[in-house]
C-alpha cells in the first residue's frame, strides 16, 4: 500500500470547496457521471483507432445507493485507471484543477457569476462526501487500484481484487448531505443533469410484464422479468441530422424535454453547425398569445449532452428567451461569468448566428405556406416585434414576414399595406397614414367611422407597439401610424369631407363657451362641421403623447422618463349635429349643463374612459331620466 500527500499547496482544499460552492453542491453527481461518461467514450474511441483490443460490449453507468452504509456508487465500464495513472490523473491532475479554480474564482463563485459551476472534475465530489474510494481495473492488463481518501490531502492507494474493466467511485457522505440518499433526489438530479447523456445510465431496476403467451392456459399468470431501469435518452433529437427527423419526433422530443407542457409548439428550428463554432440545438416556438409572463420552461443549455443551465441569457438574444428548446455547444466558455460572456467574440457568434436562423426560418414558413402563418401570428408576433426593437440585424429581416393585420383579419407586409393605401389614406404632407386600433371593443365606435370612409384599420394591439411603430416611422418608410381615436385622424376623415357649418360664426363662438364652461380643463373643445348624422361628441387624444405615455408604461424605454404625464383630450363636438343645435338654444342653465355633461360622459363611455364614480353617478343619472 502507497500512501502520501497530495500536492496542494492550500493545507485543506476541501472544506473550501464546501464553503465556495455551496449552493451548488449537487452537479456532484453530473461531474462524477461526465468522467465515467468520458471513460467510456474514450475506450470507445481506443477501440476505434485499434489501440485497444477489448470487447465494447453495451457499457453503462450504474448509480447504485446504498441506504444503511450512506454510500453512493457510481460504476462505469469505461477505460479505467492503472495505479500510476491513479497517481497521475486524480492526485496531480484533479487537485490542480481544483486549486486553480479556487484560485481563480475565490471572489466571483460567491455570487455564482459562473454558469453551472461548470468543469468542476473529480474534486466535486468531496462537496457531499467525507471520503471517497475509487476501484478501478484499466483497460490495459494491470492490477486493479483502489485509492482513498478521507478530504485531507492524505491519501492511501492499494492493489485491489476488482476484476471488472472500469471504474467504481464510492461516495461517503457527510453528515450535513445525507439527503443525497434519498432515491428521490438522485432520481430528480438525474433527469436535471444527465437526462440526454450519450452512455446509458442505469438507476436501480423496473419490473415489466411480458405479453400472455397465444396457447396460454385460462388460470395463466403473467410472467414478469426485472430490467434495468435506464433514466436517459442516449440520442436526444438534437444530436440527429432534420433530414432524420419528422415533425411528429420534434414534437414527442418537446415533450421529452417538458413533460409538464401539454400543448405543441407552433414549430421548430433545427440548430446545426461546426463552423466558425460548434453548436447544435433544436428551438421550439411555444404558443405565446400576448402575454410576456416569464416561463418556467426555459431554454436548456448543454454541453456535449450533459445539462449546464436554463439560463442562456447572454449567449441566446434576450428576444429568443421566450422560446423553448436546447442548445448543445462545447464552445461556450463556462467557467466565466456573466459579463464575462457578453464580452466573448464566440459567444456573440453564436448569438448572431441563432438569431439568423430563426428569421430564415420565419421567412421560409411565410413563403412556404403563408395561410398557416397567419393563422400562428397573434402566438409569435410578440417575440418577433420584440427581437425587431432589440436586434437591427433581425429588424432588417423582418420586413420580409413581418404582417400587419386588419381588425378584419386580413394580413399585410408592410409592402403590400403600402399599396393598398397609397390610393386614399394619405395626409396633407403626402405621407401615407396607417390606421390602426389597439382595442377593437374600446375603439369599435372609431373603427366602424374609419371603416366607413373606406380606410384600412389595422389590429395593432401589442403592449409593445407603440415602440416599435415608433422605430418604424423613423425608419424612412415615409408611415404615419395614427390611432383611430387619436385627434390626427382629422387630418384624413376631414379630407374629403366638404360639409357644411349649420352654424354662423357667432354661433359657434357662443356653443364653445358654453362648452367650455362645463367641460373639465384636461379636454380641448375643438368645433367640426361633420356629417350630421355622425357622433355628437367624439373624444380624440392626440397620437404622440398617447404614444409617449405608452412607451414609458410598457418600459423598455427608460430614456423617454415620462412616468407620469397627464392625460390629454380633445373633445371633438359636430356642429351640425341635433345635439350641438339644441345646447346652443337651451336658456335654462341647468339644463344646458346637464345636456353637455350627459353628452361628455358618453362620448367617454364609448371609448371606455367611464369609470368607477363617474359611471356609477352616469347609471344613476340616465336611470333617472327614462323613469
Ligand atoms: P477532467 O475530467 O476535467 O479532466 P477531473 O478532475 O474530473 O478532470 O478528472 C481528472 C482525470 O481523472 C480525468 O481527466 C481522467 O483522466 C481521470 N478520471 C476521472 N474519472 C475517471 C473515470 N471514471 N474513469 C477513468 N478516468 C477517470
Amino acid at each position: 500500500m502507497t500512501t502520501g500527500k497530495i500536492n496542494v499547496s492550500v493545507e485543506n482544499i476541501f472544506p473550501l470547496i464546501k464553503k465556495f460552492l455551496y449552493s451548488d453542491h449537487e452537479i456532484f453527481l453530473r461531474e462524477l457521471i461526465s468522467n465515467g461518461t468520458d471513460a467510456t467514450l474514450k475506450l470507445k474511441h481506443l477501440i476505434s483507432i485499434g489501440e485497444a483490443k477489448v470487447e465494447y460490449g453495451n457499457p453503462i453507468i450504474e448509480i447504485k445507493i446504498d441506504k444503511e452504509g450512506k454510500k453512493i456508487h457510481i460504476i462505469d465500464q469505461g477505460l479505467g485507471m492503472t495505479a500510476d495513472e491513479v497517481e497521475k490523473y486524480i492526485n496531480q491532475v484533479a487537485f490542480s484543477g481544483a486549486e486553480e479554480f479556487l484560485d481563480k474564482y475565490k471572489d466571483s463563485a460567491k455570487d455564482s457569476g459562473i454558469i453551472g459551476h461548470f468543469g468542476l472534475g473529480f474534486y466535486s465530489a468531496f462537496m457531499v462526501a467525507e471520503k471517497v474510494e475509487i476501484f478501478t481495473k484499466s483497460y490495459k492488463d494491470e492490477p486493479a487500484a483502489h485509492w482513498t481518501c478521507d478530504g485531507s490531502p492524505e491519501f492511501t492507494l492499494e492493489p485491489t481484487d476488482k476484476t471488472t474493466r472500469g471504474t467504481e467511485i464510492v461516495l461517503h457522505i457527510a453528515e450535513d448531505s445525507l439527503e443525497f440518499l434519498e432515491d428521490s433526489k438522485i432520481y430528480e438530479l438525474l433527469n436535471k443533469y444527465n437526462k440526454f447523456m450519450p452512455i446509458p445510465i442505469k438507476f436501480g431496476t423496473k419490473t415489466e410484464t411480458l405479453p400472455k403467451p397465444e396457447d396460454a392456459p385460462e388460470d395463466y399468470i403473467n410472467e414478469t422479468i426485472e430490467l434495468d431501469n435506464i433514466i436517459n435518452n442516449p440520442n436526444p433529437a438534437w444530436t440527429k441530422q432534420p433530414t432524420e427527423l419528422s415533425d411528429e419526433d420534434y414534437k414527442s422530443f418537446y415533450r421529452e424535454l417538458y413533460p409538464m407542457q401539454f400543448e405543441d409548439p407552433l414549430f421548430n428550428i433545427h440548430l446545426n453547425v461546426d463552423y466558425p463554432f460548434n453548436l447544435t440545438g433544436i428551438l421550439y416556438f411555444p404558443k405565446l398569445g400576448s402575454d410576456m409572463q416569464i416561463q418556467k420552461d426555459k431554454i436548456q443549455l448543454y454541453q456535449n449532452q450533459v445539462y449546464v443551465t436554463d439560463n442562456v441569457e447572454g449567449i441566446v438574444p434576450e428576444f429568443l428567451t421566450m422560446l423553448k428548446g436546447v442548445i448543445d455547444s462545447p464552445d461556450i466558455p463556462l467557467n466565466v461569468s456573466r459579463s464575462g460572456l457578453q464580452a466573448d467574440g464566440a459567444v456573440k457568434k453564436i448569438s448572431n448566428y441563432i438569431t439568423r436562423k430563426v428569421a430564415d426560418k420565419l421567412k421560409a414558413l411565410f413563403n412556404e405556406n403563408r395561410a398557416d402563418f397567419e393563422e400562428k401570428w397573434n402566438d409569435i408576433k410578440i417575440v418577433l416585434e420584440y427581437g425587431m426593437l432589440s436586434e437591427d440585424k433581425f429588424y432588417e429581416k423582418a420586413g420580409a414576414f413581418f404582417l400587419y393585420p386588419t381588425v378584419d383579419n386580413t394580413y399585410f407586409t408592410l409592402e403590400e399595406l403600402k399599396e393598398k393605401i397609397k390610393e386614399n389614406q394619405t395626409d396633407k404632407d403626402g405621407k401615407l397614414v396607417v390606421l390602426y386600433a389597439g382595442n377593437k371593443d374600446a375603439q369599435h365606435s372609431y373603427i366602424e367611422t374609419a371603416k366607413e370612409k373606406g380606410y384600412e384599420v389595422l389590429l395593432l394591439d401589442s403592449p409593445i407597439i407603440s415602440h416599435l411603430i415608433q422605430k418604424i416611422e423613423g425608419d424612412n418608410t415615409g408611415l404615419s401610424f395614427v390611432r383611430v381615436d387619436s385627434d390626427h385622424i382629422d387630418n384624413l376623415i376631414k379630407k374629403d369631407e366638404n360639409t357644411i357649418s349649420k352654424l354662423s360664426d357667432e354661433e359657434k363662438e357662443a356653443l364653445k363657451t358654453s362648452l367650455e364652461a362645463y367641460i373639465p380643463k384636461a379636454y380641448s373643445v375643438q368645433l367640426e362641421a361633420m356629417d350630421s348624422q355622425a357622433a355628437p361628441f367624439i373624444i380624440t387624444q392626440p397620437e404622440f403623447m398617447r404614444r409617449m405615455k405608452e412607451m414609458s408604461q410598457s418600459g423598455g424605454s427608460g430614456m423617454f422618463g415620462m412616468g407620469n404625464m397627464p392625460e390629454m383630450y380633445n373633445l371633438v363636438v359636430n356642429t351640425n349635429s341635433e345635439l350641438a343645435t339644441n345646447i346652443l338654444n337651451t336658456e335654462d342653465k341647468t339644463h344646458q349643463e346637464h345636456l353637455v355633461k350627459q353628452a361628455l360622459d358618453l362620448a367617454k363611455l364609448s371609448q371606455n374612459l367611464l369609470k368607477g364614480e363617474a359611471l356609477t353617478a352616469f347609471v344613476k343619472r340616465s336611470f333617472e331620466m327614462i323613469k
